[in-house]
């Protein structure tokens, strides 16, 4: 099996394995952020059947042409491992690039539904159009809600699921799990077990975040994603190209006043900053001052910050900061250019000690441990109960204590 293993630093959370899950191919620049993009130039050299036919060549080098390729085999590869992995969604793309259809982004949420064991950093420029998803869901949601509610309920005793079955949270678990099912990523049986098990919403192991690069896209992307279902709002200012500042209050709940039933609606807190320099051909300047302002700002509040790397152009805008600036190698008192070995600016020995910040999101980050494919006997015998008045065969996998270890 691919493993796609990677060497991105916020990926590598104790505990797990940081990999990519490439199953979309393909983009669009949306923003200053997008000018140097690994991608493009990555899937220009057409190393896979799935890299052709996205690129064009330019002046400038090669430019995404806005077509985009789905990797079909790649779809159910979290399904496969058993190890725990931190998967980097898409790295070759964007989840909510416009022409991606919902189906297909539903499908890969059920697999992520499916896959408790796992925790899945799905990063965007464009939160507005997972906003549209999420209320596309909403409305498949309704629709099966006055399809099938009466179906179920005729088929499950009132004491059983019946209860649980109708919120809301319980279809949109079913909605994304049949959306994977009617891909072939999973099958009925499957669907079954994973709504049994009664995975909370927003799904605890996916992590929604923006990518922002300056004030004006952190303006505009951070507050769209406060709105979104996450485990954990995050931001990447990879590549940071000027100052970005937050309110105190983006990393706290925000009450919002009373909804349409009277309760008081409350804005998510922004759980996870990360923070990096431009690398690469053309790299685009980095500010060290930008990096301490951000660190600064968690240590006055809860959000945890993880400066990722410096970049390939670093500059000190702020020299006079103390002995611990003097760490930086190449750094000449006549300049506020900073030369370091690294050529990304990522190893943070060379870096001041008060930068080398790599912190991970505090609670409730993580997923409890989860394992679909493991039935203790008192879930087992829950699990045959419902089968039978479904009129399904028992579970093959049988109850056991045991979880299952890695590939
Ligand atoms: S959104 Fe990401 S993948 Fe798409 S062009 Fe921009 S940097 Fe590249």
């Amino acid at each position: 099996m691919s493993k796609a293993k990677t060497k991105i630093q916020w990926t590598h959370m104790p505990g797990f394995v940081g990999a990519t899950w490439n199953f979309i191919i393909g983009c669009l620049r949306k923003s200053a952020g997008c000018e140097n993009c690994y991608a493009e130039r990555q899937v220009h050299r057409g190393l896979s059947e799935q890299h052709k036919g996205l690129t064009k060549l330019t002046g400038h080098g090669p430019v995404w042409n806005g077509a985009y390729n789905v990797a079909e085999h790649r779809l159910d590869e979290p399904l496969r491992r058993t190890k725990p992995t931190m998967y980097f969604v898409n790295s070759l793309s964007d989840l909510f690039f416009e022409p991606i259809p919902f189906e297909l982004i539903a499908a890969s949420l059920g697999v992520m539904a499916a896959s408790q064991r796992h925790v899945f950093q799905v990063l965007t420029k464009r939160p507005e159009r997972a906003v549209e998803f999420f209320e596309w869901l909403d409305e498949r949601v309704s629709e099966r809600v006055a399809r099938e509610d009466e179906e179920l309920r005729a088929n499950i005793h009132p004491d059983d699921h019946i209860v649980y079955a109708k919120t809301l949270d319980w279809w949109r678990l079913y909605v994304l799990l049949d959306a994977a099912r009617k891909r072939g990523l999973i099958d009925v049986a499957d669907r079954a077990d994973i709504l049994h098990s009664r995975i909370p919403w927003p799904l605890p192991n996916v992590w929604l975040g923006v990518s922002v690069e300056n004030q004006k896209t952190a303006d505009e992307r951070v507050r769209v994603l406060r709105t979104l279902p996450s485990a954990v709002h995050w931001i990447s200012q990879e590549p940071q190209l000027g100052p970005i500042e937050y309110r105190d209050d983006v990393f706290e709940w925000q009450p919002l006043g009373p909804d349409e039933n009277g309760e008081a609606k409350l804005l998510p807190p922004v759980r996870w900053v990360v923070v990096g320099g431009e690398s690469g051909p053309g790299a685009r300047p980095f500010d060290v001052q930008w990096a301490r302002d951000i660190v600064a700002q968690g240590e006055r509040t809860d959000v945890s910050v993880f400066i990722k790397q410096m970049g390939a152009s670093v500059i000190d805008s702020n020299p006079d900061t103390g002995n611990s600036f003097m760490r930086f190698a190449g750094w000449k008192p006549d300049t506020t250019a900073v030369k370091l070995a690294h050529r990304k600016g990522g190893d943070a020995d060379e870096w001041p000690e008060e930068l080398r910040v790599r912190d991970w999101p505090k609670a409730p980050a993580v997923p409890a441990e989860r394992s679909t494919e493991t039935l203790t006997a008192e879930s087992y015998n829950e699990d045959r109960r419902m089968r039978e008045k479904l009129g399904m065969a028992p579970n093959p996998k049988g109850p056991t204590n045991a979880t299952t270890e890695g590939t």
